[in-house]
């Protein structure tokens, strides 16, 4: 059994407060600080440039995938870190379009994170020739599967409302009609269990900064499947994704496997970070942690429901087509979110009228759900969300 109890002491949390918004920003792991500070001192301090063999700097990015690669069910060798999540969705997505010749359609849903569409759009018109991104209704994805379809391109849990698709049917489903697939994994690693190989996904892609709680700007991952390692070709051919970078060859060569999805130098400091965070992943069963999300939404949502009428479920009710977080539609939802940040409780606002609010076993307890319950419900009772100071919007919501 996970040890939640020892995983939270693990955590620096926001005094006072509880914190549900490790699905945008992860908190910081205690060990962290130390860790960055080794890697400054002993390892760049000390070592200089030639940290990068003697520190292992070089190999860090296949090293922490690999790490990864156990939370999201992919073999191991498969996954590698760098860039961020934008860049990792063009690449899988032009290296998926290109093995599917002849198709035009990149297919994605509606609810889609907007970076991934305007990937998505970009690419299109790079590539030009009618290529074109085409988006349904979370809901109607299945039906939308056609023979003109090249590559499925989903987050597998919707950011907005955490309705969470089946990723092995869909998968399947896109197989049999001739369909790639690209699997965003943003709100996935490390918020519930996740099987790309038995799901038999072609490419994934994911961030580190939410749910794995690596800190801002961390560098994503990307996955790509074993069958296609060798024949993906790389739409961003870096150095660092060539077989021999440092023969310094004018053309380029594809590196083996998943190493040719590297593109320049990795950020050491961001993967030192994410090393000591996978250290606590290291103690977590994903079974655990899923057993244990649904436990404190479920209680979330009864508690929400039971003392706030104005707020309107936007999340699926049943907790196994949800991932990990909870999300509420409410007319004044900007305001009520900054007036409940004001009294205690960190969450986010998602446009149009989305209070969102992210539950995330390693830190979170009932205690802090019961607790977060009764602030939403004084500050929903009470309307201190109609005071002016909560209603100026910061770049950032
Ligand atoms: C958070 C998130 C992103 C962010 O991409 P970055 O390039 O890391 O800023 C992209 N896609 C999805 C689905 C996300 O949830």
């Amino acid at each position: 059994m996970t040890d939640f109890t020892a995983t939270k002491k693990q955590f620096a949390l926001p005094d006072g407060a509880v914190y549900l918004d490790g699905n945008s920003l992860g908190p910081l792991p205690k060990t962290a600080v130390a860790r960055v500070e080794k890697t400054m001192r002993e390892e760049w301090g000390r070592l200089a440039i030639s940290g990068w063999n003697r520190a292992g700097w070089f190999d860090m990015p296949r090293r922490v995938g690999d790490r990864i690669a156990r939370l999201i069910g992919a073999e191991p060798g498969h996954v590698v870190m760098g860039d961020t999540l934008s860049i990792k969705v063009y690449q899988a997505l032009a290296s998926a379009l290109e093995m599917n010749p002849g198709r035009k359609v990149i297919l994605s849903d509606t609810g889609n994170f907007p970076s991934d569409l305007y990937m998505a759009q970009g690419l299109a018109a790079t590539l030009g020739s009618g290529y074109r991104l085409k988006t349904v209704a979370p809901e109607a994805v299945a039906d939308a599967l056609d023979e003109s379809v090249a590559v499925l391109l989903l987050t597998e849990v919707d950011y907005r409302t955490g309705r969470k698709h089946d990723m092995a049917a869909l998968t399947r489903a896109a197989h049999d009609l001739g369909i790639l697939t690209v699997w965003d994994l943003a709100h996935s690693a490390g918020a519930l269990p996740v099987d790309l190989a038995g799901a038999r996904a072609d490419f994934a892609v994911g961030c580190t900064y939410k749910y794995l709680n690596s800190g801002p700007g961390a560098p994503a991952f990307i996955y790509v499947a074993p069958r296609h390692a060798e024949k993906a070709r790389p739409a961003l051919s870096g150095w660092l994704g060539h077989e021999a970078p440092f023969a310094f060859d004018p053309d380029y060569r594809p590196g083996r496997g998943i190493d040719r999805m590297r593109v320049g130098t990795p950020p050491i400091l961001q993967l030192a970070a994410l090393d000591a965070s996978m250290d606590i992943w290291d103690t977590v069963d994903m079974h655990d942690l899923r057993e244990k999300s649904i436990v404190l939404c479920d209680q979330f949502i009864a508690g929400i429901e039971a003392s706030c009428p104005q707020l309107r479920l936007a999340s699926p009710r049943d907790g196994r087509q949800r991932g990990s977080q909870v999300s509420f539609h409410f007319e004044h939802g900007f305001a009520a979110m900054q007036a409940t940040i004001a009294a205690g409780v960190t969450g986010d606002f998602r446009a149009p009228d989305i209070m969102r609010f992210g539950f995330t076993p390693l830190y979170i307890d009932e205690d802090d759900v019961a607790r977060a319950v009764a602030i939403i419900a004084g500050v929903m009772a009470n309307e201190t969300w109609k005071e002016p100071r909560f209603q100026t919007r910061a770049a950032v919501t």
